[in-house]
C-alpha cells in the first residue's frame, strides 16, 4: 500500500507516520527529512536544494522526484510505504504514480486552521541527529531539550520562524486544491481533523487504513 499524507507544514504527518511506520510495517519516508539530510551531507542534490529550503520555497521536481525515486525503488518499500510531504503538486504525483504502479494507493489529508499551524511550529523541536519530533507543550522530551532517543540536543527548525511560515504556507495553499482533485478524481482520497489530539488522529487513519486493508483482502488475495 501507498499510503500519502497531505496537509500544511505541523499538521502532524512526520509524527503520524512514524506511528503509522510502528503499527503496520511500511517504511516512513519523508521528502523533507531526505532534503535535510543531503544539505547536512554537502551533497550535490542539497546543495542545489539549501536555498529554496530555507526560503520556504519548493525545491525544483527534479531533484525531490530523483531523490524519492532512489528510496522507493529499496526492498523495504517493495510491500509500500508512507510518503511524508511528498508529492506537494500534481507533477509529483503523476511521477509518483508512473515511477511506482503497482501499489493501492491511498491519500490522507490532515487538515487544521492556519492559526494553528503557526501555534504548533513556533512550538516544534527536532533532534538534529535522529530526526525525532517533540513539541514544549504536548509531547516534550523526558530532558529538557535532549532528545529521548539518541540524546542529542533539540533544536528549532530554520524554516520553522515565523516569515519562512508564513511563505511555507503560501506555498501549501497555493499546491493544496489541485492535489485533493487529482486524488479526489482517483476516489482514493480522505481527509481528516488534525485539530485533534494525536492519539484520536492515529484512531481515525487506522480505521481508513484497515478497511482498504481488508477490502485488499477480500478482492484480491488468493483463497
Ligand atoms: P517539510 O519537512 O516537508 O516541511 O519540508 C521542508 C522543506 O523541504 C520544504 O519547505 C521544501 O523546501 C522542501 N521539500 C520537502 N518536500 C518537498 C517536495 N515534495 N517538493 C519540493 N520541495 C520539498
Amino acid at each position: 500500500m501507498r499510503i500519502i499524507f497531505l496537509g500544511p507544514p505541523g499538521s502532524g504527518k512526520g509524527t503520524q507516520g512514524e506511528l503509522i511506520e510502528k503499527k503496520y510495517g511500511f517504511p516512513k519516508i519523508s521528502s523533507g527529512d531526505m532534503l535535510r539530510q543531503a544539505v547536512q551531507e554537502r551533497t550535490p542534490s542539497g546543495k542545489k536544494a539549501e536555498a529554496s529550503m530555507k526560503r520556504g520555497e519548493l525545491v525544483n521536481d527534479d531533484i525531490v522526484v530523483e531523490v524519492i525515486k532512489e528510496r522507493i525503488s529499496k526492498a523495504d518499500c517493495k510491500k509500500g510505504y508512507i510518503l511524508d510531504g511528498f508529492p506537494r503538486n500534481i507533477h509529483q504525483a503523476k511521477k509518483l504514480e508512473e515511477i511506482n504502479q503497482e501499489h493501492t494507493e491511498v491519500a490522507i489529508e490532515i487538515y487544521l486552521s492556519d492559526r494553528v499551524v503557526f501555534d504548533r511550529l513556533g512550538a516544534r523541536l527536532i533532534c538534529s541527529s535522529c530526526g525525532a519530533i517533540y513539541n514544549l507543550f504536548v509531547r516534550t522530551p523526558n530532558k529538557k531539550e535532549i532528545c529521548d532517543v539518541c540524546r542529542e540536543k533539540l533544536t528549532l527548525r530554520e524554516d520553522d520562524k515565523p516569515e519562512v511560515i508564513e511563505e511555507r504556507l503560501r506555498v501549501y495553499h497555493e499546491q493544496r486544491e489541485g492535489l485533493v482533485d487529482y486524488y479526489q478524481n482517483r476516489k482514493v482520497y480522505f481527509r481528516i481533523d488534525g485539530e485533534k489530539k494525536i492519539e484520536a488522529i492515529f484512531s481515525d487513519i487506522c480505521s481508513i487504513l484497515d478497511k482498504k486493508i481488508n477490502r485488499f483482502i477480500e478482492v484480491e488475495a488468493p483463497k
